[in-house]
């Protein structure tokens, strides 16, 4: 599960700074490779800091594994992906650099589904192919 941040609690406990540990399934059509899909979860540990004018800083790094079929000789393939994420929240619908939230509440839904896009790669190969 994917969980939120609420900003006003945060600020209630004073705590403008914090990092979150999660993991969650991802939609299995974001992978366009042919052959390969998800395997298991995306693990993502996040960092967010919380400024005076309520605009959020959040960094993420995201890592999942993708299985299926090498895209160069199609032999079994297994290729574990990482990637970090930079991002800012601010109240409102976001201003496509940003990424908005209403509420109160932040939600990373939006931002971590980019962020698997972003990190997808557009082959995987196996243990053979990526030696040469
Ligand atoms: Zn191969």
């Amino acid at each position: 599960m994917i969980p939120t941040l609420n900003i006003s609690q945060c600020r209630a406990r004073r705590q403008l700074t914090g990092e979150l540990a999660f993991e969650f399934e991802p939609e299995a059509d974001l992978v366009e490779i042919p052959f390969v899909a998800f395997k298991g979860p995306v693990h993502v540990h996040l960092g967010y800091a919380i400024a005076e004018d309520d605009k959020v800083e959040v960094e993420a790094a995201i890592s999942f594994t993708l299985a299926g079929a090498c895209s160069r000789c199609l032999e079994p393939a297994e290729n574990l992906i990482s990637d970090t994420m930079q991002c800012l929240f601010e109240r409102g619908t976001g201003d496509g650099e940003s990424y908005g939230f209403l509420g109160g509440v932040v939600n990373f839904g939006e931002m971590l589904r980019d962020a698997v896009l972003f990190a997808l790669p557009s082959r995987i190969l196996c243990k053979g192919c990526s030696e040469e």
